[in-house]
């Protein structure tokens, strides 16, 4: 027993989505690349060497963060 899944054709037009430029949606893609790139690098490697602030605070506010990712700590 074959079944259409495919709903009777009633001739009323269908909602198309409209397209969205590349042009649109581009800066906001390398905005939001740097800013995640940005929160990876202060979870991820923000302590020691590498570190651009001095001390342990930023650090501490993303500890959790850091381990939940698995970035070694300590
Ligand atoms: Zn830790």
């Amino acid at each position: 027993m074959a079944q259409s899944i495919a709903p009777p054709s009633t001739g009323t037009p269908t909602a198309v989505p409209a397209p969205l430029p590349v042009r649109t949606i581009l800066p906001w893609a390398v905005f939001f690349g740097l800013l995640t790139l940005i929160a990876l690098y202060f979870v991820g490697a923000e302590q020691g060497a590498t570190s651009v602030f001095a001390g342990t605070g930023v650090h501490e506010w993303v500890h959790d963060g850091r381990h939940l990712l698995g970035f070694p700590c300590h």
